[in-house]
């Protein structure tokens, strides 16, 4: 039973966890029930912590369909240490560029960081249709000789999400998948390298995971300092320093959850092509009052970012909304305006929640 006081959760991040996985937390918190011990204070060096890697490595590489080709991580830092730690490893300063695409804020951050390690080519911007839309194919030139391909499936503050695969076979397929990993199905065996840290869809802050297809570790330069050393994490199974056992249980719980309860990644799209359909028709359907900040064909299904006429009606909108028990609608920082997150613990009934004040505010307005 969920919590009546609890508030719906639309933030952009850290987002909403399944209610069956915060109460097994608040009982592992207590006394994790296989060790008898608080879940805060389970060594990393106990079997029973190898066992929860292990199961969380396994579940992910389930979900996603790839063998034991790939690597699956639990590091630290988040998805801005990736940020770098990509280029580090795989960007050599004589060498040609990587291809990066600029499709919103978060690949904008990645950019400048990536140069900082070596040549980088800009190989599409969106800032001339102020991130509005994502590239098609014929606007694409990828570069044969690319040491890799950058991008982010979904632009979590714009709102904008890649609908399709990019990239070229023979160069390393690079994706930032922060806010949309394991919410659909995608074709995990032909990236080199996905990366997403926890906290929007499958956990909380403190863990990010990577998926790191095996023949990638050859291209590692010699030096690195081991934190950031791909290989070394995978040799330890990511256990090489004191991980965050607390996250990485919680993700474990996720993955489980999506595995038994809802029936892997098709019936998850599902679902969430759903919640984000029955927002778009309301928002369209007040197309005089409501605009949705993505191009049609673009529309991400986890962020749907919109505004409304004015400021001051934007701010009356998020005083129904609180007053309503619903939180975290207010748009990014960056850009303002208004932004539903609607990730994968987000239920239908929170949507459908949201859909209803948005039918009711505007006939009263
Ligand atoms: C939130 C977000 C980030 C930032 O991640 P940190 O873990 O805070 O470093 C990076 N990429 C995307 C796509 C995001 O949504």
């Amino acid at each position: 039973m969920s919590n009546p006081r609890n508030r719906l959760n639309f933030s952009g991040g850290p987002g909403a966890l399944p209610e069956s996985v915060l109460q097994q937390l608040q009982t592992a918190i207590q006394c994790e029930p296989d060790t008898g011990l608080s879940l805060l204070g389970i060594s990393h060096r106990s079997d029973w912590f190898a066992a929860v890697v292990q199961e969380t490595e396994d579940n992910i590489r389930h979900l996603l369909g790839v063998d034991r080709d790939h690597h699956v991580l639990l590091l630290q830092g988040g998805a801005t240490q990736q940020f770098s730690q990509i280029p580090m490893s795989l960007l050599r300063r004589d060498g040609p560029p990587a291809d990066y695409l600029h499709t919103g804020y978060w690949s904008g951050k990645a950019l400048p960081e990536a140069r900082k390690e070596g040549p980088v080519r800009l190989l599409w911007s969106g800032a001339e249709h102020a991130f509005s839309r994502l590239p098609d194919d014929h606007e694409l030139d990828y570069a044969a000789d690319a040491p890799y391909l950058h991008y982010i499936s979904n632009e979590t503050v714009e709102g904008l999400q890649f609908h399709r695969l990019l990239g070229r076979d023979d160069v390393p397929r690079i994706c930032d998948m922060s806010s949309d990993f394991l919410s659909r199905p995608i074709a995990a065996d032909r990236y080199a390298l996905i990366y997403a840290h926890a906290q929007k869809n499958i956990g909380p802050a403190g863990v990010t995971v990577v998926v790191l297809h095996a023949p990638l570790l050859d291209r590692l330069p010699a030096e690195l300092p081991s934190f950031l050393d791909y290989r070394s994490q995978a040799a330890a199974h990511s256990n090489l320093n004191t991980p965050p056992v607390f996250a990485i249980y919680t993700v474990l719980l996720v993955t489980r959850w999506l595995r038994h309860d809802i029936g892997g990644l098709a019936k998850m799209a599902e679902i969430n092509a759903g919640k984000a359909a029955l927002l778009y028709r309301v928002l369209d359907e007040g197309a005089d009052f409501y605009r949705p900040r993505a191009a049609v064909a673009d529309r991400s299904q986890m962020n749907v970012v919109f505004n409304l006429p004015t400021p001051a009606l934007e701010r009356d909108f998020l005083a129904s909304a609180t007053a309503a028990g619903l939180s975290g609608l207010q748009g990014h920082r960056a850009i303002g305006g208004l932004r539903a997150s609607l990730y994968n613990a987000l239920t239908p009934d929170a949507v459908a929640t949201l859909a209803t004040l948005l039918h009711d505010f505007r006939r009263r307005h």
